[in-house]
């Protein structure tokens, strides 16, 4: 149990959080939505700090994230707990439930020294979402760029502007999701009403605080997947992060409380990459169909490849540096110090 950062005092002993877009009004013993942040005798605490559900050395890929440090190993923790309830949950059982009786610690300074052990060239907070343990991710971002790691956050982007301005600083890498482009959508999946925000946040990750980010649109059957929605996201995304930004396209398969529903028609995920073409995105992945050429990078400029994926298996087969290396076009990649 660690002190929250981001809270007001309310009368009557409440207490607002501020961490995330519910902006909870708490009363005392009580819990917000993520049922991870507990009004405690007036004041706020995260009762997460530290405890670990999942903890493992991935490929940066799996997140994904596929023009960021592509080919490296990023040290990966998940928590418990969730500020949405998505119906298509991949990781519900770690995500849908209350903190457990007992779990795995693992403090920010132990973190950061698992992930040098193990040859990570950074951490990631992923699996759950990151904001209902935000102290922690805070304190870790914090030590890992001292040590030279890099930080990603793999998020559904529904943090206040507070909380991605005190995190700014120390995050290199957003990987958010946009779910849909309305509000049904948002609130058949998600179970939330105003969405407009984790929009405004992207764009702030990336204007304000310089953050490569990377959309990921997980395309469920009959939800989300009418050319309207699509084009939506994809223009936006065009308009608002630019054409270099990668938008990848999932394959939703059934899970949790939608196992009713059919796996996504690879000719649907198609179908998207032809819509995101058309709004002047240059980089489209279709993503979970293993072995689809659209997991490539192919440069826009000449359309030589230059990254091959197969899985999680990676090659950079025509980069120079973080360009092209047949034609030099500006490929927006990061892979950081001594690379370019
Ligand atoms: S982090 Fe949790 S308690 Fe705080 S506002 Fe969000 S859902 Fe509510």
């Amino acid at each position: 149990m660690h002190q929250a950062m981001l809270y007001e005092k309310l009368p009557e002993s409440r207490i607002r959080c501020n961490t995330c877009q519910w902006r909870c009004n708490i009363a005392i013993d009580k819990t917000g939505v993520c049922r991870m942040y507990r009004n405690i005798q007036g004041e706020l605490y995260n009762l997460n700090y530290a405890e670990v559900s999942s903890v493992a050395i991935d490929p940066i890929e799996k997140k994904p994230l596929f023009h960021f440090f592509p080919g490296s190993t990023v040290f990966s923790l998940g928590s418990w707990g969730c500020n949405f309830h998505c119906q298509d949950c991949q990781n519900w059982e770690i995500s849908c439930v209350d903190l457990p009786q007992s779990s795995r610690k693992i403090q920010p300074q132990e973190a950061v020294m698992m992930a040098k052990e193990y040859n990570c060239r950074g951490i990631a907070w992923t699996y759950n979402e990151p904001t209902v343990w935000f102290e922690y991710t805070l304190d870790c971002a914090k030590l890992a760029k001292e040590s030279d790691l890099y930080t990603v956050y793999v998020t559904n982007g529904y943090m206040t502007p507070e909380a991605l301005d005190a995190i700014g600083p120390y995050l290199d890498a957003y990987r958010m999701d946009i779910k849909g482009f309305n509000d049904e959508t948002y609130k058949k999946l998600a179970k939330i009403t105003r969405w407009q925000g984790i929009l405004d946040n992207a764009k702030r990750a990336k204007d304000i605080w310089n953050m490569h980010v990377e959309v990921v649109t997980n395309i469920v059957p009959g939800i989300n997947d009418d050319d309207i929605q699509l084009e939506g996201i994809a223009g936006w995304i065009k308009e608002e992060l630019g054409e270099l930004t990668p938008w990848h396209v999932t394959r939703f398969h059934p899970n949790y409380n939608m196992t009713d529903l059919q796996p996504t028609p690879i000719e649907t995920l198609e179908h998207a990459v032809e819509i995101g073409k058309k709004a002047g995105l240059k980089f489209i992945y279709a993503g979970n169909i293993p072995g689809h050429d659209s997991e490539n990078t192919y440069c826009y400029s000449c359309g030589k490849s230059v990254i091959r994926r197969h899985g999680y298996q990676t090659m950079a087969t025509g980069l120079k540096g973080i360009k092209c290396s047949y034609c030099g076009a500006e490929l927006n990649i990061r892979a950081g110090k001594g690379v370019e």
